[in-house]
């Protein structure tokens, strides 16, 4: 609807793919003077007004909130859907690696996330067997399960692994571009921005998957082309999907698990 706007009432705009980037329009010369490169769309299509918060520890007006602290309901276990069963405690919930992996109900394609996480101050183990859980962007039938950013140790470097696999990975794709992770029993902020694979009738990849994320506010991730589900072995690959659940890690090495808080997502 915003393109269409843009495109009808505004000819001197273009629409570039799904996320309406604006141009000026390139067939018209330019002749040096200021205004000839400044936007100003109709009404309509100037960017939404959203209600932020003076800190960055409560969700915008219009967000979908998955977790407030208050209850599972926006949450089933990814082992047949049923109830949520990870422990709820102190505005927080934490993982509960018996009962396995936990995902939305919901279904989502494009979006915006935030999502906070905490590595126990008491996290014994090392390597991927210290704090590991993690968030699956578009958690999928294929045998990878989806699409895996990485949730580890990795205060200070200290916690020794595989670069590709360390927190802030897109996990065995892209190294992380920095390492803002805190000190465990810290809570760390992820911002993160998915853009889902888009898919050929045949079932081939039409467009890959795209992720942007901020860890603490610091870069980690820069527009990344994801190369396919985070197969543990061997090459990633795609498999088709639609709009899928977001998904967290009950990963099942020893260590004392990890807990999330304050939740939301924006649709894109
Ligand atoms: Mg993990």
């Amino acid at each position: 609807m915003r393109v269409a706007l843009i495109c009808s009432a505004a000819s001197m705009f273009l629409a570039l793919g799904a996320n309406a980037q604006m141009i000026v329009d390139p067939s018209k010369p330019l002749t040096n003077k200021p205004e000839e490169t400044e936007v100003f769309p109709p009404q309509a299509a100037l960017p939404k007004v959203v209600q932020s918060p003076k800190a960055f520890d409560a969700p915008p007006s219009d967000a979908i909130v998955l977790f407030d602290g208050k209850n599972l309901d926006e949450w089933v276990s990814s082992r047949g859907k049923t109830p949520a069963k990870w422990t709820l405690a102190d505005g927080a919930f934490t993982v509960n690696k018996q009962a396995g992996d936990m995902e939305t109900k919901r279904n989502f394609t494009n979006y915006q996330l935030h999502i906070e996480y905490r590595i126990p101050a008491n996290i014994t183990g090392e390597g991927q067997s210290r704090g590991n859980s993690g968030v699956f962007l578009a958690a999928t039938n294929g045998k990878a399960g989806g699409y895996e950013i990485q949730v580890l140790d990795g205060y200070n470097n200290e916690n020794k692994t595989y670069v590709n696999g360390m927190v802030g990975s897109i996990y065995k794709e892209a190294i992380p571009l920095a390492n803002p992770a805190r000190k465990a029993g810290e809570w760390n902020v992820y911002d993160i921005v998915w853009t889902a694979p888009t898919f050929n009738t045949d079932g081939t990849v039409k467009t890959k998957a795209r992720v942007t994320a901020f860890l603490n506010g610091v870069l980690v991730q820069n527009n990344f082309e994801v190369q396919g589900e985070t197969n543990y072995i061997g090459k990633h690959d795609y498999v088709k999907h639609g709009p899928a659940p977001i998904k967290l890690q009950a990963h099942g090495d020893k260590s004392e698990p990890v807990s999330y808080r304050n939740v939301w997502l924006r649709e894109l």
